[in-house]
């Protein structure tokens, strides 16, 4: 047993429609899903300037990150480099 989105009529879950208000599940939950995913985007749905500081905020958050994988690309570069001149300076 579960109840109906719309009245709260308790209905059987084998129902495909409510027998008080006579709407249908099917519908109802590709309605409710929409209307989440239209509260998602209301959501997001910021001032532009809004927007823009968030962007700018995730750009400087995305310097460190940056940083990093250049870090360890230079690392795993150096040490690439580095196997590749031993056997080379070996000759
Ligand atoms: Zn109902």
């Amino acid at each position: 047993m579960w109840n109906c989105p719309f009245c709260k009529t308790e209905i059987a879950s084998s129902a495909d429609a409510c027998p008080k208000c006579g709407r249908s599940f099917g519908a109802a939950t590709a309605q409710s899903t929409a209307a989440s995913s239209r509260v998602i985007v209301t959501g997001l749905d910021l001032p532009f300037s809004d927007l823009v500081s968030l962007l700018i905020k995730l750009t400087f958050a995305a310097i460190p990150a940056l940083c990093i994988i250049a870090a360890v690309s230079a690392i795993i570069g150096g040490f690439t480099m580095v196997l590749l001149a031993v056997p080379a300076r070996a000759r």
